[in-house]
């Protein structure tokens, strides 16, 4: 039986943002991932860091932070982070309403969302199609990577670092107590952290169900490089996108935006469809995505489905090549109340998932909070949050 200080299972952001963690923290890391590297959610998503997307309070708090330290990870493995913030166009009045009711929201944020009118969006991204657009969004302090870069220089970065130890193409089978049980050893840990990503249903699968978990299949696509160098600037979205994110969902007119969007994009909303839009370093933009919530996921990519995404895109944007490159569909674990899962197993043993839509936003904060025992008081983000209160007495 080998003896380790502090095992991490699974190498996806989740597992790679512990060990970054806990290696500052001067701690021993043995990470154990079943593939050659990050290969699921982590590499299959747009890279967008998306703090405007979180409610103000701890959530936001822990998304600014996870910004901070993607900027300082990005430094220590040299992998490039775009800091080049978002716009959410709005092209209803109803769109309107909720945006600036948001702008008023921010204003204590220390680098605010604010209203731009369409020539000022237009003049700040020139993807911006101008037809039908009232008013833009422009949050500053969203950024992108392009997430298969990030991971794998993350892990060249951790291979090459003294303190850490990768046991890639080794999947756990069994965790019990202090040990840990791979198909050639057995291994002893102090302390073992479980970021199993969307086999969180296997590992867990009471408190998957307790938390009322549930398992979302997303369709992507990539296009080729854009022409002459042409640049996107900020993140894109539309409408649509305001019925996805915590941060717009208190907004008063939220409910109408809803029936709103039954009525004129039925396909989209069939589909869970809502476009972002993101560029990365090698000039190739990603689109998506769709939301399908599957006990079993389906193996099959729907064509409507990517027409439907393409439909809407091309409404909101004007990009200059649309020709794909690839597509593909991402699976993530999402709880309840969409807030990610912490919950002590045992006295070895935390889990660290549930990161649901928002795991590269928050991954690095949320890590950070772990390691540090810095979760904020405010913040309940234990298992038990989802039991049944107490009867109380008649
Ligand atoms: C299409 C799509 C788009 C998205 N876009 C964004 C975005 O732009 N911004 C954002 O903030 N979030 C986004 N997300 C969400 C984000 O990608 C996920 O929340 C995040 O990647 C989850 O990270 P993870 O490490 O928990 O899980 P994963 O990436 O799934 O990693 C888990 C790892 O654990 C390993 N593992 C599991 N069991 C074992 C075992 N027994 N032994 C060893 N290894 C094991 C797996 O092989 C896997 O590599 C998106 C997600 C998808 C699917």
């Amino acid at each position: 039986m080998q003896q380790i200080e502090t095992a991490v299972i699974g190498g996806g952001i989740a597992g790679l943002a512990l060990s970054l963690a806990l290696v500052r923290k001067g701690h021993k890391v043995t990470l154990f991932e079943a593939n050659g590297g990050a290969y699921q959610a982590s590499v299959r998503n747009f890279g967008l860091i998306w703090p405007s997307g979180q409610k103000i309070g701890p959530m936001r708090q822990m998304a600014l932070h996870s910004r901070e330290l993607w900027i300082k990870a990005a430094r220590e493995a040299s992998f490039s982070i775009n800091p080049n913030g978002s716009l959410y166009l709005a092209q209803t009045d109803t769109e309107c309403d909720i945006i600036n009711w948001y702008v008023q929201n921010d204003q204590e944020e220390d680098n605010p969302a604010r209203i731009l009118s369409p020539s000022e969006a237009q003049n700040l991204a020139p993807a911006v199609k101008p037809d039908h657009l009232k008013q833009a969004l422009y949050y500053p302090s969203d950024a992108c990577v392009q997430p298969v870069n990030a991971c794998r220089q993350i892990e060249k970065y951790l291979s090459q670092h003294d303190m850490v130890d990768i046991q890639y193409f080794t999947k756990v089978l069994m965790v019990d107590g202090n040990r840990l049980i791979t198909a050639r050893e057995v291994y002893k840990a102090d302390r073992i952290f479980v970021a199993s990503g969307h086999f969180f249903k296997e590992w867990y699968p009471q408190l998957f169900e307790t938390s009322k978990s549930r398992i979302c299949k997303l369709h992507m696509m990539r296009t080729t490089e854009q022409p002459d160098g042409w640049a996107l600037g900020p993140n894109l979205c539309g409408g649509l996108t305001l019925l996805h994110y915590p941060s717009f969902a208190e907004a008063p007119d939220i409910q109408n935006l809803h029936k709103e969007a039954l009525d004129k994009w039925p396909d989209q909303m069939k589909h869970g469809i809502h476009v972002l839009i993101a560029q990365h370093h090698d000039g190739k933009i990603t689109l998506g995505d769709s939301h399908h919530y599957e006990s079993d996921v389906s193996p099959f990519d729907e064509e409507a489905v990517f027409n439907a995404i393409m439909e809407y895109t091309e409404h909101i944007s004007q990009i200059p090549n649309l020709k794909l490159e690839s597509r593909w569909q991402g699976v993530y674990a999402k709880s309840g109340d969409s807030l990610p899962i912490v919950e002590r197993i045992d006295d070895y043993t935390t889990f660290v998932g549930a990161l649901g839509g928002a795991g590269m936003t928050l991954s690095m904060g949320l890590a950070d909070w772990v390691v540090n025992d810095s979760i904020p008081e405010t913040l309940d983000l234990s298992g038990s949050r989802f039991s049944a209160p107490a009867e109380s007495n008649p």
